[in-house]
């Protein structure tokens, strides 16, 4: 069988029987829309990630989106955030009319540069984005005081930081408000699109589950200001809600899948990920450096090893986003790491047999570069 970066069929099995029944009991509650299991879902994953509120939505975009929408910014204002991130970041902003202003990243960690955002500040800067990327938080206190100071608001993008720990503090709970994606990879990942939204300040919140909904309250039935439908599905919000008590045990296997890359290939010359201090690393990716990456994976691909680059376009060279006006060379970490860095297979479920060969056959090539 070929080894992939990720895979959940194997995770599928051992929990078939929960996973069943989660579909089964919410076909038998006679909801199949905003019922128990989303509203359960909401209270449970709002809890976890130590926030008062969650809004349930229906991918990771769309709670980045509304997330936006909910903290006041609009057509015009400029989001404050970074080039190497999942294009649907960008996306988002772009979705309600704001302007990206792109950072460039840290060296070591890939994260925001936050030492530059000050400078990225203007008078139409409404919001400041930090994306923890692959698992890890960007330096927060830095974006706090310039929130304060500027009169800024912070969504933290946690798509891929279920769970992640910054000096103690849960990701997701230390801006405004927070956009989670549990698209089937992540380290929450349901069986098909899932998002929320999680704030601990009750008119985001309203606004958010007003947002989702047409931009109707539900009682009324009437739309002040017109919404979306980005409601997160009953039957994925159940499935969450199971895999919710199992996210420690999920946390706890990728870094146990971590610690055996760090040992098994700590002299190759790879540059594995570093952690910055303070941070408690969920791993959603485990992303590696090499000056001859495509050649790397070319030669894994005979051992049967099929990687993928988590990003190899930043997002500012995008066609898409040329009219942004970023020149090639204008991000120069961003751009050399998007032809250095790599991903290696990465999940719970990732048999050690399987990683074991893995890093058997990256050594062999390493050595025959
Ligand atoms: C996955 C992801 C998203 C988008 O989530 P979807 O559920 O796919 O819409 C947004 N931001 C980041 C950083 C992501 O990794």
């Amino acid at each position: 069988m070929p080894t992939r970066v990720w895979d959940y069929l194997l995770e599928y099995e051992a929990e078939r029987t929960d996973i069943i029944d989660a579909v089964e009991s919410v076909f038998r509650s006679g909801r199949l829309i905003l019922g128990d299991s989303v509203r359960c879902f909401e209270e449970e994953f709002a809890a976890y990630q130590g926030v008062r509120h969650c809004a349930g939505v229906d991918n990771g975009t769309n709670a980045v989106k509304l997330g936006l929408q909910a903290l006041g910014v609009g057509p015009g204002d400029e989001v404050i955030t970074v080039s190497n991130t999942a294009a649907p970041t960008v996306v988002a902003i772009d979705g309600v009319g704001a302007v990206p202003v792109f950072t460039d990243v840290r060296p070591d960690t890939y994260l925001m540069d936050v030492g530059q955002v000050e400078a990225a500040i203007t008078s139409r800067t409404r919001c400041l984005l930090p994306v923890h990327l692959y698992g890890q938080c960007v330096d927060m206190a830095p974006l706090e005081r310039l929130a304060a100071e500027h009169d800024l608001v912070i969504l933290e993008d946690c798509a891929q930081a279920h769970g992640a720990r910054h000096h103690g503090r849960m990701a997701g709970s230390m801006g405004a408000a927070a956009a989670f994606s549990f698209y089937p990879t992540k380290v929450l990942g349901a069986y098909g699109d899932g998002g929320a939204t999680i704030t601990s300040d009750g008119a985001v919140d309203a606004s958010l589950r007003r947002h989702r909904y047409y931009g109707m309250e539900r009682t009324y039935y009437v739309v002040e200001t017109p919404g979306h439908n980005s409601r997160l599905d009953e039957v994925q919000a159940e499935i969450l809600r199971r895999k919710l008590g199992r996210l420690d045990q999920y946390i706890a296997g990728r870094r146990a899948v971590a610690a055996r890359y760090a040992e098994g290939l700590a002299d190759t010359g790879l540059v594995l990920p570093a952690v910055a201090e303070g941070n408690d690393h969920v791993y959603y990716l485990y992303v590696v450096r090499h000056p001859r990456r495509d050649d790397i994976i070319e030669a894994l691909r005979a051992h049967d090893v099929h990687l993928t680059v988590s990003y190899p376009w930043p997002v500012h060279t995008m066609s898409g986003f040329a009219h942004l006006g970023y020149a090639p060379g204008s991000l120069p970490v961003t751009e050399s790491l998007a032809h250095e860095i790599f991903s290696l297979p990465m999940y719970p479920s990732l048999p050690v047999e399987a990683q074991e060969k893995v890093i058997t056959a990256l050594r062999e090539v390493l050595k025959r570069l």
